[in-house]
């Protein structure tokens, strides 16, 4: 048992710098869909009205439960990677308690 323990340890999410996880849920069918930004590799810079420059992230999700409904996210960062805004068609944010 030991061993599976310390590996699982090595995998948790806490432990995933990079990795910004979304819960959504989609209206259609109500299947909770979760997915990971990547915060290195899934933002693209962009520069606002002000000339600040913030992280945009857009990104359609389906579910696998025979439901073709498109649940599409777009996500908007500080310079700092922090989330600052975010919008959802087709379905909803679920926020996790931690
Ligand atoms: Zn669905």
């Amino acid at each position: 048992m030991g061993i599976f323990d310390k590996l699982s340890n090595l995998f948790a999410p806490k432990g995933d710098t990079y990795g910004y996880w979304v819960v959504v849920k989609c209206n259609q069918c109500g299947e909770i869909i979760k997915t990971r930004i990547d915060l290195r590799n899934d933002l693209s810079l962009r520069y606002d009205e002000q000339g600040k420059s913030t992280y945009y992230c857009r990104k359609v999700l389906v579910g696998d439960q025979h439901c073709f409904q498109k649940v599409e996210l777009q996500l908007t960062f500080d310079v700092k990677r922090k989330l600052v805004d975010r919008q959802i068609s087709g379905g909803e944010f679920v926020d996790e308690q931690e």
